[in-house]
């Protein structure tokens, strides 16, 4: 197997197949070996998981995780990569590669078509630039996804693990709440990637929840992170001037839902918990 964390054998690989990094694709490669078995430790792998897999890059991550799980299916849409992965994956009959912009992607139909429906564990080192849509794509669609394990930007990972109603809260961590528990697992230096991010890193884990507490009343949901949406888009103001403005709702109504919900009035928008939100919702849109 290649050592894809030598850079040496990186260098010999972007020769032999004329590969240039893509800065526009967030393509940052690991280049510690202690960190693609420490992601698969922390997501549990075993001969028994089904992993799905977002930007495999040379493969490296993709290695470690074909040796652990029962089959790996990757994601990759830079099409220049997909023969360097057919030189590196070659010794797995565990791996697919699926070349395409996994926002653009039907996951549901791949999972079917790939894993039989689930349950599929996500294991990712995530391209930065995409961290949010791509995680919120794989929380909203409906996935049998039981955990999502994924570096991404530790800025980030402080945001989308921060406990709704906290200081460091924004619209993700009460989305990601919603849907998930998420946690970090560790932090990451820029010196462990090829490479070097700016920014410090951070393997973040989110673990699915069964039933979000919204599950059974899908206008609500929509409705619901609609009026987070709408509260967070200008922070610094309170939570129903920002609101009022994002939902073209008057003031008044606000002001009496915040009021029948026992919510301060002039209450920023991060100053409410999950579950305030979700009552404020109800106070809002009594009659569904
Ligand atoms: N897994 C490799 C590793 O850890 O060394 C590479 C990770 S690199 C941070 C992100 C990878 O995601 C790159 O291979 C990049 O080409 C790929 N990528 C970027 N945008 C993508 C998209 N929209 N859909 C699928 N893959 C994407």
């Amino acid at each position: 197997m290649e050592n894809l964390t030598d850079l040496t054998t990186i260098r010999t690989l972007c020769e032999k197949y004329g590969f240039t990094l893509a800065k526009g694709f967030g393509q940052n490669f690991i280049v510690n070996a202690g960190i693609c078995p420490k992601i698969c430790e922390a997501a549990g792998i075993d001969k028994t998981t089904n992993v799905l897999e977002i930007g495999p890059g040379f493969g490296t991550l993709t290695q470690q995780l074909a040796l652990r799980a029962k089959k790996v299916v990757a994601i990759e849409v830079d099409t220049r990569l997909l023969p360097v992965l057919e030189e590196t994956l070659a010794e797995h009959d565990n791996v697919t590669i699926v070349n395409q912009d996994v926002l653009q992607c039907d996951l549901a139909a791949l999972i079917t078509q790939e894993f039989g429906g689930g349950p599929v564990t996500v294991c990712a080192n995530l391209p930065y630039y995409i961290t949010s849509p791509i995680l919120m794509k794989l929380l909203e669609d409906r996935l049998p996804i039981t955990s999502i394990t994924a570096m991404v930007q530790k800025e980030a990972a402080d945001r989308i693990c921060a406990a709704p109603g906290t200081r460091a809260s924004g619209a993700i961590s009460y989305a990601t709440h919603y849907y998930a528990a998420p946690a970090i697992r560790f932090t990451v230096q820029p010196g462990s990637f090829y490479p070097p991010p700016k920014v410090t890193s951070a393997v973040i884990q989110l673990t699915l929840h069964a039933m979000p507490p919204l599950a059974a009343h899908p206008v609500r949901e929509k409705r619901l992170f609609a009026l987070v949406r709408a509260s967070f888009s200008q922070r610094r103001k309170t939570l129903i001037n920002a609101a009022s403005a994002g939902l073209a709702m008057p003031k008044q109504a606000l002001q009496a839902a915040l009021q029948t919900t026992g919510l301060a009035p002039l209450a920023r928008p991060e100053q409410l918990t999950l579950e305030q939100y979700i009552a404020l919702e109800q106070a809002l849109w009594p009659e569904e």
